[in-house]
């Protein structure tokens, strides 16, 4: 079938559309689940923030780094959702070898779920997981996969240059296995949606081929979700996505890189400011 290029994405931002006397109860909730490699966790919360939303709580295997860095996040522990149901979930980044039961309990409680890196990794490897992951209702609790090229192979039980030959194909049969919103990343990231016409991003290069940025992105979709959480998956993810790529595009790096913590900063300085 056909695709979608996303062009329309700057007209669209949750934070414009709040009233004056917005407080952060009202803007937003987001819980990463912070995994064995601190840097990735700490770097999806605070694109959650940066992109906007109002609380980031932060379950981290060492919550006393993380507080002198960012004395913003609010630190948690892994089950910290159970406290805090509403929250929109973003999960897998640095997540590493650690037990799949807080993962299995994440993935089935999270209202809304952004599942990463380790988190697709440990789904495509436990068949529990993956049951866990398709029984949740598209309806009620949506979910937004994230994989590169590789993670996309090993959820398909394929090779890379499969999923490469036909991006499209690839991205669609993800969504249609596990019933979720997928995120196909790389040069031309591809927004699939089960039963719809999948969309081709057409921001960003090769800068921002380095490490971290997807952890960016996972971040600032759950941020994103959590400011809009009726919005369509397939919308916000387009947006979060070329929102991603266009960042990159505004900094002049020439051959040079941009690294994850510049991403962010240069993601918010796209935010749509209003005139008056
Ligand atoms: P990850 O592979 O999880 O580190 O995520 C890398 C992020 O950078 C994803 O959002 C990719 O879509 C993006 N990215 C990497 N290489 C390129 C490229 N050559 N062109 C556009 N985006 C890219
Ligand atoms: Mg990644």
């Amino acid at each position: 079938g056909g695709h979608h290029l996303i062009t329309d994405w700057l007209q669209w931002s949750p934070r414009s559309r709040q009233p004056h006397t917005s407080h952060k109860g009202r803007q937003g909730d987001v819980f990463v689940a912070g995994g064995e490699l601190l840097g990735a966790g700490l770097l999806a919360a605070q694109a959650a923030l940066w992109s906007g939303a109002g609380r980031v709580r932060l379950a981290s295997a060492q919550n006393s780094l993380v507080l002198p860095h960012s004395p913003e996040l609010i630190l948690d522990a892994l089950d910290g959702l159970d406290r805090h149901p509403n929250q929109t979930v973003v999960v897998g980044c640095g997540w590493g070898n650690q037990s799949s039961q807080p993962l299995e309990h994440l993935i089935e409680r999270a209202a809304r779920l952004v599942l990463d890196a380790d988190g697709l990794n440990a789904v495509a490897h436990n068949p529990n997981l993956a049951q866990t992951l398709r029984s949740r209702s598209p309806l009620a609790r949506a979910s937004i996969l994230t994989p590169h090229p590789l993670e996309a192979a090993r959820l398909l039980g394929c090779d890379v240059s499969t999923v490469q030959r036909d991006r499209l194909a690839a991205a669609q049969a993800i969504a249609e296995q596990f019933r979720c919103t997928v995120v196909l990343k790389g040069s031309g990231s591809v927004i699939a949606h089960p039963n719809r016409q999948p969309w081709i991003n057409t921001t960003g290069h090769n800068a921002l081929a380095t490490a971290g940025t997807g952890d960016v992105l996972a971040g600032w979709l759950g941020g994103l979700w959590a400011q809009s959480p009726t919005g369509d998956p397939q919308h916000l993810a387009a947006i979060g996505v070329a929102w991603h790529g266009a960042a990159a595009d505004a900094v002049p790096t020439g051959s040079a890189p941009l690294t994850a913590t510049e991403l962010i900063k240069a993601m918010y300085a796209l935010h749509p400011h209003s005139m008056i």
